[in-house]
């Protein structure tokens, strides 16, 4: 089996090196090559008999740009990659005053079937690796010629279903070798496997982790989220007040605001009461106005307001997500499922 080039440290990329009959600092030349998207002859002070010799057995796994929506409105850039099986999957890149933000994908697919997600309705096709994670990065990067500064692990997948890729990624992109993009600059979003976020709380990477909430009750989140008869919302909220104990950093709440679901005002009374049941620092939510996946319903931005001005009346710190690309239907799922519909 060949190695995964894009998923390799700079150290087993030197052992292979030297492996391979060559000096050891010819690796760190090959690193900076593969982390801008080069490879064979772009790798131009690489001798060709190592640039073959690479070839040999190593797999230049960079997904290739498929599709390119641009926002006309605010320049998002929604991509469709495909990987080197032919599976695709979506990165979404975003402009935001503090620098380029890309959102990546951790699989293709997903097994987590919540009811309002367009990436879980097919289930799970398989994981990505760390490199092909990497590889979202590196392909936007060179594909719009601008430095992406922070990264979101909020596209298809669950980033902790897929836990040793994942932390191999984190490793691999904070790289002062590779991109180098700190980890206080990456999110890391999931549905709330309580015993991955325990592990997840000893690895000692400082990245934001955000957690997938979007209801008050055990009730409504089992309807909408199968995990929570799983985990429910006292696993969960104890284990995010064990992360933040551990880390010290602070978790964030996503909560999705569906019509005639989750989106009264008595519901953001009853999220502030179980929030703070649990979480002793203020919580921080972010309200996301939900993109209509089959049966459910975008709730009146009256309600998402009213919703969000109880929250912080209750002390609880909340946002609402700006919507960007709204006319490229930005959020996860939706253009890979177009794609493998046809
Ligand atoms: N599996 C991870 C990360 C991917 S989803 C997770 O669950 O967090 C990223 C975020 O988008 C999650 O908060 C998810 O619940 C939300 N999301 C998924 N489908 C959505 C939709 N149709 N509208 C709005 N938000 C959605």
């Amino acid at each position: 089996m060949k190695h995964d080039i894009l998923s390799m440290t700079l150290p087993e990329l030197e052992a292979l090196v030297l492996e391979l009959g060559e000096s050891k600092f010819r690796a760190k030349q090959i690193y900076g090559w593969i982390c801008k998207g080069a490879w064979g002859d772009e790798m131009k002070n690489i001798p060709t008999r190592l640039r073959q010799a690479l070839d040999d057995v190593c797999e230049f796994r960079l997904p290739k740009v498929l599709k390119r929506l641009v926002s006309q409105i605010d320049g998002t850039i929604k991509y469709l990659f495909e990987l080197i099986d032919g599976e695709c999957i979506e990165s979404v890149f975003m402009r935001y005053e503090h620098g380029n933000t890309l959102c990546i994908s951790s699989q293709v697919g997903c097994r987590m079937g919540c009811k309002f997600c367009a990436s879980t309705i097919d289930g799970r096709v398989r994981d990505l690796s760390a490199g092909e994670m990497l590889g979202q990065i590196i392909s936007a990067q060179r594909d719009t010629g601008e430095r992406i500064s922070n990264v979101v692990m909020m596209g298809i997948g669950e980033p902790l279903d897929n836990y040793d890729n994942t932390i191999k990624f984190l490793k691999l992109v904070s790289s002062p070798d590779g991109l180098n993009i700190g980890l206080r600059h990456i999110s890391v979003s999931s549905c709330g496997l309580v015993d991955k976020i325990d592990k997840l709380s000893h690895e000692g990477l400082p990245i934001t982790l955000s957690i997938s909430l979007h209801a008050y009750d055990d009730e409504i989140r089992s309807a909408i989220m199968p995990i929570n008869n799983k985990y429910n919302i006292e696993a969960l909220l104890s284990a995010c007040e064990r992360y933040f104990e551990k880390t010290g950093r602070r978790i964030s709440f996503e909560y999705t605001l569906i019509a005639d679901k989750n989106d009264t005002i008595e519901g953001a009374t009853r999220l502030a009461q179980v929030l703070k049941g649990y979480i002793h620092s203020t919580p921080h939510v972010n309200l996301i106005p939900l993109n209509e996946v089959e049966s459910t319903r975008l709730s009146t931005s009256k309600n998402v307001n009213a919703f969000k001005n109880k929250l912080i009346s209750l002390g609880i710190n909340a946002t609402v997500r700006r919507r960007l690309g709204s006319d490229i239907n930005a959020s996860c799922g939706q253009l890979r499922r177009q794609s493998t519909k046809k």
